[in-house]
């Protein structure tokens, strides 16, 4: 058959592969002028540094068929994401751990004391938390909250704490150890020649044809499109617009080491960015003179910005069941990936799913789903 795929990101790339070693033809075409969608990554001309260009792309999974997939595309470094954060004059290491509470307080707390200690600054008078402020403030206080959270999250959202759903804190977001390593995940890692390189090596098969600058028109021709744009996008936005935030990023140079680490959060609300990001110590294996950075800086997506984090509170929930219902009305078209189904994917789940959603297809085309995954 003939399949045409829109987005050159990791779920067309490897929706197409898997399609294309099963002998279909597939046509990949990306409005950009680049494959590998947001995980995009370069090397800076001036410094040599590989940048990540749409912001930091860390890979972490316990899937372990997704783990041998990226390693037959690409050789993965070892790399652990390790965050620090400056707030209210000092800097201190994330997730909130045993060393950020001991520093935070003035303590030398063992990890009992500490969860005592975290206990009875906890506001237990919050027996049913309504908010993700008031979730934070039941969990770990006051203190922490102000610190650590309350700006960040302002930022970040563009709201307040108290307008977040509780369910955003799920659980304790404390460790009582000095475990700083941001994810639990079994395998992490950075591919060594970048993001890029490991979707190219997927894109690579002869059934395979790629078109960049490339934008969809309803005129082209296949037996069954897989779309990995915005979901209210194909649809020409007609009923309204997804809400999403963007992000701005500053890019600075610098001679040497700016900051000393990957990321560095910025906890108080009257700095105006979330981060800083140096992209050299993405790759802690290469050497670099030069520097490049990102002071990020989120805010509410308009019209012509990139679509980064969708917002799903119920106002937009609602106007995507609308689009939902709009989109099983479409015939031969499945909507597939963090943007045609409005939700935020990590790099594995995306991979996950864009396999599971060529599985169907593969079983019976015939019967192909609008919806592999359902975005509500
Ligand atoms: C700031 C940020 C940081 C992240 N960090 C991590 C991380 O550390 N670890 C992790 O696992 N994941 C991370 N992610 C998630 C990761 O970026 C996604 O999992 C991944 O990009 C999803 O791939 P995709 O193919 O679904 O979407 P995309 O990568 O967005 O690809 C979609 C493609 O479709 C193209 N397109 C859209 N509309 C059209 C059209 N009309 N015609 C033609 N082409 C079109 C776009 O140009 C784009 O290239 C991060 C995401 C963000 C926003």
């Amino acid at each position: 058959m003939d399949i045409l795929l829109v987005g050159a990101g990791l779920s067309g790339a490897v929706i197409g592969r898997a399609l294309a070693e099963a002998g279909h033809h597939c046509r990949i075409i990306d409005s950009r002028d680049h494959i590998a969608g947001n995980c995009y990554t370069r090397r800076d001309d001036e410094t040599g540094v590989m940048m990540h260009v749409y912001g930091p792309h860390i890979f972490h999974t316990d899937d372990e068929g997704v783990w041998d997939y990226v390693n037959r595309h690409a050789t993965f470094m070892p790399y652990q994401n390790r965050v620090k954060t400056t707030s209210q004059g000092a800097v201190y290491s994330l997730p909130i751990n045993l060393l950020t509470i001991n520093q935070f307080f003035g303590q030398v707390l063992r990890p009992d004391e500490a969860r005592d200690f975290i206990e009875a600054k906890a506001d237990t008078s919050i027996a049913d938390p309504q908010n993700f402020e008031e979730q934070a403030l039941r969990f770990v206080g006051r203190e922490l909250y102000e610190a650590f959270f309350k700006g960040y999250t302002e930022k970040q959202w563009g709201c307040s704490p108290t307008e977040l759903p509780a369910s955003i804190l799920k659980r304790l977001p404390v460790r009582f150890n000095y475990d700083d390593n941001y994810f639990f995940h079994r395998f992490q890692g950075m591919p060594r020649d970048g993001y890029t390189a490991m979707v190219e090596s997927i894109l690579d098969h002869p059934n395979i044809e790629v078109a960049l600058n490339t934008d969809y028109d309803p005129d082209m021709k296949a037996d069954h499109v897989f779309w990995s744009g915005p979901l209210d996008g194909y649809f020409g936005y007609r009923l309204g617009r997804l809400g999403y935030r963007t992000l701005d990023f500053d890019a600075f140079r610098y001679d040497g080491d700016y900051q000393g680490c990957a990321v560095m959060n910025y906890g108080d609300r009257q700095v105006p960015y979330t981060r800083i990001t140096e992209h050299k110590h993405f790759s802690p294996w290469e050497s670099h003179q030069g520097s490049v950075c990102y002071r990020e800086v989120s805010r509410a997506a308009g019209p012509g910005d990139i679509p980064y984090y969708p917002i799903r509170l119920v106002e937009e929930k609602s106007l995507l069941a609308q689009y939902v219902a709009l989109a099983e009305e479409t015939p031969g078209v499945t909507f597939v990936g963090r943007l045609g189904t409005y939700r935020y994917l990590d790099m594995d789940v995306t991979i996950r799913e864009a396999l599971d959603t060529a599985g169907v297809f593969l079983r019976d085309s015939a019967q192909m789903p609008t919806f592999v995954q359902a975005p509500l």
